[in-house]
């Protein structure tokens, strides 16, 4: 099939990237003209687990192709796909000028009928909002051509995105025509051979289950959390309680890690999105206030750490802090609303310097923080310790979970560590002589 995807960011280009992988025609476009032009020449903007040999040989192939030419791109498809960013906006509701905008374009370059896929989280109502206006821009040209527009939300992970998309759990798709379903149907068959994947609904059911699949995400995490700091006060251990409850199969072992809190393009912005649409129909939003709630805290309890264990902010003046991690979680080097960025801000504003090693995020670091004396974005995890005071673990790489505790108290001036996501044992490392503070792990009695 003769696939048109706008936007080529995490969702749109791992998405074309898997349809082009099982043979569709796929022309990824994108108004980014470095990013479109760095894609043809082999260069992946983001870096995903599997992305880079695939994008390659798909594009090597003639399967795959990259655009800024939007014209070109509606007029050859039979399917468009919009992949387009929603930030929040101002009040946190989704900003949908990105997804009109390719609507508008949609509509100016249409030659034939399509089916217009909506791909972006996306609040309910925006297929009838895409729909009026690619509607009103074919009006304009006097044109009448006939197009349906299907909700589609896309649930994969970032860091296993590839994976997620090749297999995925289960395809949403929303729409009012029978025929629309049937043809995605058949676009994503490869994709579910084992076993029917397929959940059709109507298209604002669709639209709620992104934000309702989101948001009990991130109640889990808040809900742990919660849990870890009245562990901490009460003096449990919170990994205790996780396994405890976590063997009960209506709790289930996912998404009850307690830590520094969520972070990431999705759950954040989602949680506060959903919260806008329940407030815009005069619902209070109790429980999704409280999860961001207690997510914005928890983002500052590292740091809460540190000033326990010093005694006071001001002792962290001149500090040297070596942190692993950067990306809002491992094998991405995504760090948007990551919790380290409120760590850095925070040890900043106390006068501390950071020696940072991420495996991956260490370019997304420097854009965003370009140079500053206070930071030092490192090679390795071992020369991020070079002439630190303390460590701080704030994303779960794989790598940083069997460090060496006597050779980490040999390289930290202050022998302490504060562990973001409870990689370690508490005894194990405490035994080495070094100072553990983790989240709910029951310090403070
Ligand atoms: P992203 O920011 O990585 O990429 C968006 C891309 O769209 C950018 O490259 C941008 O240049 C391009 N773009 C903007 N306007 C355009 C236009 N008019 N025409 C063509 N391209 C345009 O975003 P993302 O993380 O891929 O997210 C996209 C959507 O998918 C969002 O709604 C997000 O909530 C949702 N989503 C994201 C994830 C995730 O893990 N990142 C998972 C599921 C759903």
């Amino acid at each position: 099939m003769h696939v048109a995807i706008f936007g080529t960011g995490y969702v749109g280009l791992v998405s074309g990237t898997c349809l082009a992988e099982v043979g569709h025609d796929v022309v990824c476009v994108d108004i980014d003209q470095a990013k479109i032009d760095g894609l043809q020449r082999g260069v992946i903007p983001i870096y995903e687990p599997g992305l880079e040999p695939m994008v390659k040989a798909n594009h090597a192939a003639g399967r795959l192709k990259f655009t800024t030419d939007a014209g070109a791109a509606v007029a050859s498809a039979e399917i468009v796909f919009i992949a387009v960013g929603t930030p929040p906006d101002e009040d946190g509701s989704a900003d949908l000028q990105y997804v009109l905008a390719v609507a508008r374009t949609i509509g100016r370059h249409l030659r034939a009928p399509a089916i217009v896929v909506d791909k972006s989280t996306v609040p309910v109502g925006t297929a009838d909002q895409v729909r009026a206006t690619i509607a009103a821009e074919l009006e304009s040209r006097g044109v009448d051509i006939d197009f349906d527009v299907v909700s589609n939300p896309e649930f994969l992970k970032e860091g296993a995105a590839v994976e997620d998309c090749m297999r995925p759990d289960r395809i949403v798709l929303g729409s009012r025509e029978p025929a629309s379903i049937e043809k995605l149907r058949r676009l994503y068959a490869p994709f579910n051979r084992n076993h029917d994947r397929i959940v059709a609904m109507d298209v604002r059911s669709a639209e709620l289950t992104k934000y309702a699949a989101n948001a009990m995400l991130a109640t889990k995490i808040s809900f742990m959390n919660e849990i870890a700091n009245i562990a901490e006060k009460v003096g449990a251990d919170v990994e205790q309680v996780r396994r405890g409850i976590g063997s009960d199969p209506r709790i289930g072992w996912h998404f009850i890690y307690p830590g520094a809190g969520y972070g990431g393009s999705c759950f954040p912005k989602d949680v506060q999105a959903l919260a806008r649409t329940a407030a815009q129909h005069s619902l209070e939003p109790t429980l999704l206030n409280a999860v961001e709630a207690v997510n914005d805290r928890q983002k500052a309890h590292l740091f809460d750490l540190f000033v326990r264990h010093y005694g006071a902010a001001g002792v962290l003046r001149g500090k040297t802090v070596a942190l692993w991690g950067l990306a809002f979680k491992p094998n991405t080097d995504d760090m948007r609303e990551a919790s380290s960025r409120r760590l850095l801000q925070q040890l900043w504003d106390a006068g501390a310097r950071v020696r940072a090693f991420d495996p991956e995020a260490r370019d997304e670091a420097r854009r965003i923080f370009g140079e500053r004396e206070d930071l030092v974005l490192c090679d390795t995890d071992d020369e991020a310790l070079q002439g630190a005071d303390a460590l701080a673990v704030i994303t779960e790489w794989k790598q940083f979970r069997s460090p060496d505790f006597e050779f980490l108290k040999r390289s930290l001036r202050d022998a302490v560590v504060f562990d973001g996501r409870n990689l370690y044992e508490p005894a194990e490392i405490e035994a080495a002589g070094i100072a553990y503070w983790a989240i709910g792990r029951g310090r403070s009695i």
